[in-house]
């Protein structure tokens, strides 16, 4: 090539690595031939959807030729009404990763300072990148987000803090009181995202999670606030890519004028509207975490691993090893798990709670590798 394009790429692009998802069972099946998979890589709903869900889908093929409502009406109003908030508050996202970008692109400029944990979702310096971003990532504690630490790391050119609870890979979760006295010590210019994708798994568990807050219910307290949701994770609709931002009114105008037009589709809008309806999926679904955790922890113990406690729909544990060797191996006998060296974790896997005979399969592969 006569040209480097990669020297005419902006800055930030030039020195990004792409985010590393979870290994899909079509590739494996194309790599190992193997017929019997199963993928515990991306924090997915088992269950999969719930049949309101499906049934909202399946009214919504025979008007694909159209355009989605671009403003997303019924879904802002239902989540309206049940977060008690005026639908000006809400931000549409192609899943709640569209949301972060939105934030970074509306409120960050080349060399602004943007503040999150070691060990914290990947997407966060991924999006700070692209906007030419400074990258501030603070050491965590025990494996989760140290707010002291965080907090002195703010400066006059900081605008913009992430916040996972709970964090993806870790798992870990911060209480009520921990935030609110972190968002009472941040200046109010300082937009502090929390991102909440597994609001309804550590919401809805309570297991010894005490005080895991709502974010929304704190956005009266907090203007610089911007909480985000997301259907991928209990509500099972991870490949339709929906999820949301909910912040002050203002901040919401600004997300939305960020946004694609038409950035979520028909098919999202219309089966994330009737999945709000379907508790009992969501009950299922939790309940149905809640006994896998269990099982798994009690098989990391017979293995004597030691783990992260976690509220979300998956756990990370520790091999005490470099941990790719496992996870390839645990590939070969057709289990897909996640490996985190990335996340600065190289000695341990993430793996998603399945279904009880999906846990087993994990679990009896997991001791034949490592007896
Ligand atoms: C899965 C996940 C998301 C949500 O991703 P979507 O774009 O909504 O599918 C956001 N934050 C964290 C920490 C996650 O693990």
């Amino acid at each position: 090539m006569m040209i480097d394009y990669c020297e005419l790429a902006v800055p930030g692009v030039q020195s990004l690595t792409p985010y590393q998802p979870g290994k899909p069972v079509d590739e494996l099946q194309r790599e190992y031939g193997l017929q019997n998979i199963i993928k515990l890589a991306s924090n997915e709903n088992p269950l999969g959807p719930g049949p309101l869900a499906i049934e909202a889908i399946q009214c919504q093929l025979n008007e694909l030729a159209r355009y989605p409502d671009g403003n997303g009406f019924e879904l802002k109003n239902k989540l309206a009404s049940i977060h008690k908030l005026q639908s000006a508050q809400i931000t549409l996202g192609n899943g709640s990763n569209d949301i972060l970008e939105f934030v970074a692109r509306a409120f960050v400029s080349a060399n602004d300072e943007v503040i999150f944990s070691q060990h914290a979702f990947a997407v966060y310096p991924l999006v700070t990148q692209v906007v030419g971003g400074k990258i501030c990532e603070v050491p965590a504690k025990d494996w989760g987000h140290d707010l002291d630490a965080m907090q002195n790391r703010i400066t006059s050119k900081t605008r913009l803090i992430f916040i996972a609870n709970p964090n993806n890979p870790t798992g870990t979760w911060l209480t009520e009181g921990e935030i609110t006295a972190f968002l009472k010590e941040v200046p109010e210019n300082i937009i502090v995202v929390l991102d909440e994708a597994y609001f309804e798994y550590a919401h809805a568990q309570q297991m010894g999670f005490s005080e895991y807050p709502n974010g929304i219910a704190m956005l009266a307290q907090f203007e610089n606030l911007v909480v985000t949701r997301t259907f991928s994770k209990a509500y099972g609709l991870a490949g339709l890519r929906v999820g949301y931002g909910v912040s002050n009114n203002q901040i919401a105008d600004l997300l939305n004028r960020v946004r694609q037009p038409f950035n979520v589709n028909s098919m999202a809008l219309a089966a994330a509207t009737a999945a709000l309806d379907d508790q009992n999926h969501i009950d299922k679904s939790v309940l149905l975490n809640k006994q896998g955790m269990q099982e798994l922890i009690d098989a990391f113990s017979t293995l004597s691993l030691s783990y992260i406690p976690s509220a979300g729909n998956f756990i990370s544990f520790d091999l005490g090893f470099e941990a790719v060797p496992i996870y390839t191996e645990l590939l070969k006998q057709g289990v897909i798990v996640r490996p985190v060296v990335n996340y600065s974790m190289p000695n341990h896997l993430r793996v998603t709670i399945g279904t009880s005979a999906e846990n087993k399969i994990f679990i009896n592969a997991l001791k034949q590798i490592l007896k």
